[in-house]
């Protein structure tokens, strides 16, 4: 690609960087399709190249995620930061003077010349959190009903068998028994798991 066709290409890509609604993101695949629509004819890695050679410059900034590298503009004023999820890929911006000073002083303990700071965060939204602990819910759930069915089954077999005894029927009496014994000893490894899954220290909430 000669320089000047090289030019005219970053300028048409700093371009679409720059129509991105604040706040949305675009992985280099997207920013592809992009220019693709705008009738321009570039590779997927002429993309990656000039998303580079733009964000070298100083134009364009990364966002990190799970799904790789999403750009955006870079901004005139104060920057801002990201919370990231890691399950939905959703996006939040903020600004925190806090969070800022804390970059300024990092750097000046090691030594650093602070010229901007950034901060991805990266973790699990709402949505995604409450998903989860739905799902959580259910499995527990599903194992104390199958925990109660067995000791109900076990309690079953005993009155069973003690009805065997009453009606002086001891050898019938034991196979009922042995039922109980089995369902109750399953009942307890599945109780016993149930209280190893509920110990789990519990994720932030
Ligand atoms: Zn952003
Ligand atoms: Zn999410």
């Amino acid at each position: 690609m000669d320089d000047h066709r090289q030019q005219s290409t970053q300028a048409a890509i700093a371009d679409i960087i720059r129509s991105i609604p604040r706040g949305d993101h675009l992985t280099a695949p997207e920013v592809f399709e992009k220019a693709k629509a705008q009738g321009l004819r570039v590779s997927l890695s002429t993309i990656y190249r000039t998303l580079n050679r733009l964000k070298a410059e100083g134009d364009v900034i990364t966002v990190s995620g799970d799904r790789g590298l999403r750009y955006e503009a870079a901004e005139e004023g104060p920057a801002h930061d990201h919370l990231i999820c890691l399950g939905c890929g959703l996006t939040i911006e903020f600004f925190d003077e806090l969070i800022r000073g804390f970059g300024k002083t990092v750097a000046q303990r090691k030594g650093f010349d602070h010229t901007t700071s950034r901060f991805d965060i990266l973790g699990y939204c709402e949505n995604c959190k409450s998903q989860d602990s739905s799902h959580r819910l259910l499995a527990i759930n599903e194992s104390f009903e199958a925990a109660r069915e067995k000791v109900s089954q076990a309690l079953k077999e005993l009155a069973m068998s003690q009805d065997f005894v009453a009606a002086r029927k001891f050898n019938k009496a034991y196979s009922p028994l042995k039922s109980a014994i089995t369902a109750l000893a399953q009942s307890l490894e599945d109780l016993d798991n149930l209280a190893q899954s509920l110990s789990m220290p519990a994720e932030a909430e």
